[in-house]
């Protein structure tokens, strides 16, 4: 495939747009329609046939969601992409159309919740079973993997224990069963990782988080062959009907554009914060895959550009203190999701990870004194004095 652009930072501001197209408009023009005119009834007719290419009706196809398809096919470095109403729009339209009755599911221990719960309903209602591993290694893959699974779903760093799943070695193993990996790249953006790249076959985004940016859109991305990208368009998008309407498309093309720019200092940022924090004595622990000493540092250096903005820590405390300790922060934002300007945290074990029973979350490594941090784009001192005068506040408590 014919690629234009050379550097991912080119990449996400001029691929997949030519303004020629668009009356020489600089920013892509943001196409507020329903519906599209034909010219006769026979163009209309060669529409539909599919003779002809053109835009019939949004649901199917919008131009101002065109250009983000490609402008993110292009930076995931895959033949097509399709965007979608939200991440989890996203995800069950691939596992929909991934899977039939009584097929079967390999999934990495630790999923987005929401994702966990679709798994599930697809169970009761389908019959398609799923198992979970850790994938640490080949063997733990292997054991799993039945004539009936048709999919490899992995999330890789998995949240909130910042855990990392090597994806060469799971797709050496998919590979000698021909089953189709599954990536969901949410928590890395594709300007730290791209699965695809190393053999992957669908990467997944909640565009919800980085590549948005800017915490003021819901969606969802997926990548993949053009093959399987326009089988999902004709099924499940086209009759289920989880579209990105062409304005949330044009705020994640305004939000790209400085995608490589905010995920370096969201790095930066979150390298200052974790290397001050290992020497806090309140800190019990902290998880950060860009650490050296974090046990997948490996995995990291091998198939990412750098840790990443998201790392969690132990607080010595009860529950209650751990809450005292967020109520007492005062610029850093108690809220869920990720990739936002603002440094925003929150305790998984009450929050995100609350459904998973405790026998099942403490096995995952998710404890009571287990926070998540969202490193926002603020200065990193800002962020560490705050973190700092409320753990001050903890302890004279
Ligand atoms: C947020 C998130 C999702 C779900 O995306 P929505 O846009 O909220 O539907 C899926 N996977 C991961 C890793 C997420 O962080």
């Amino acid at each position: 495939m014919e690629r234009k652009y050379k550097h991912f930072e080119t990449k996400v501001i001029h691929a997949g747009y030519d303004s020629k197209e668009h009356l020489n408009s600089l920013s892509t023009p943001i196409y507020q329609t329903s519906t599209f005119t034909f010219d006769t009834a026979e163009q209309g007719e060669r529409f539909f046939a599919g003779e002809e290419k053109g835009y019939i009706y949004s649901r199917l196809g919008n131009p101002t969601v065109s250009v983000l398809q490609e402008k993110v096919a292009e930076i995931e470095e895959g033949e097509a992409c399709l965007a979608f109403g939200s991440g989890m729009a996203a995800i069950s339209a691939v596992l929909l159309s991934l899977t039939k009755a009584n097929d079967h599911v390999l999934v990495s221990q630790g999923v987005y919740g929401c994702t966990y719960g679709l798994l599930k309903l697809m169970e009761e209602k389908y019959n398609v079973s799923h198992d979970f591993s850790f994938m640490e290694n080949e063997e733990q893959i292997r054991t799993f993997i039945r004539p009936e699974t048709t999919c490899i779903y992995i999330e890789t760093p998995i949240n909130p224990t910042m855990k990392l799943i090597d994806l060469e070695m799971v797709v050496k193993v998919a590979k000698e069963h021909n089953i189709p990996v599954v990536v969901d790249n949410t928590f890395c953006s594709p300007y730290l990782q791209k699965p695809l790249v190393i053999g992957c076959d669908v990467v997944i985004h909640s565009a919800t988080k980085y590549i948005c940016g800017h915490g003021d859109v819901v969606a969802g991305l997926a990548i993949a062959s053009q093959e399987l990208i326009s089988k999902i368009a004709m099924t499940t998008q086209k009759d289920i009907g989880g579209i990105l309407a062409p304005f949330d498309a044009w705020l994640l093309l305004r939000g790209l554009k400085t995608l490589p720019i905010r995920m370096d200092r969201h790095c930066d940022n979150t390298t200052k914060l974790v290397e001050w924090m290992k020497n806090e004595p309140q800190i019990k622990s902290v998880y950060y895959p860009g650490d050296e000493n974090h046990p997948d540092y490996g995995i990291m250096k091998k198939q990412m550009k750098h840790g990443g903005g998201l790392f969690s820590f132990e607080l010595d405390g009860t529950k209650q203190q751990i809450q005292r300790f967020m109520n007492g922060l005062k610029m850093i934002k108690i809220a869920v999701s990720l990739g936002d300007a603002e440094t925003l945290i929150q305790h998984p074990a009450t929050m995100t990870h609350s459904v998973i029973p405790e026998d099942v979350r403490l096995s995952m490594g998710i404890t009571d004194q287990l926070i998540r941090l969202s490193v926002g784009l603020e200065s990193w001192e800002d962020i560490r004095d705050d973190i700092k005068q409320s753990l001050d506040q903890m302890k004279k408590n």
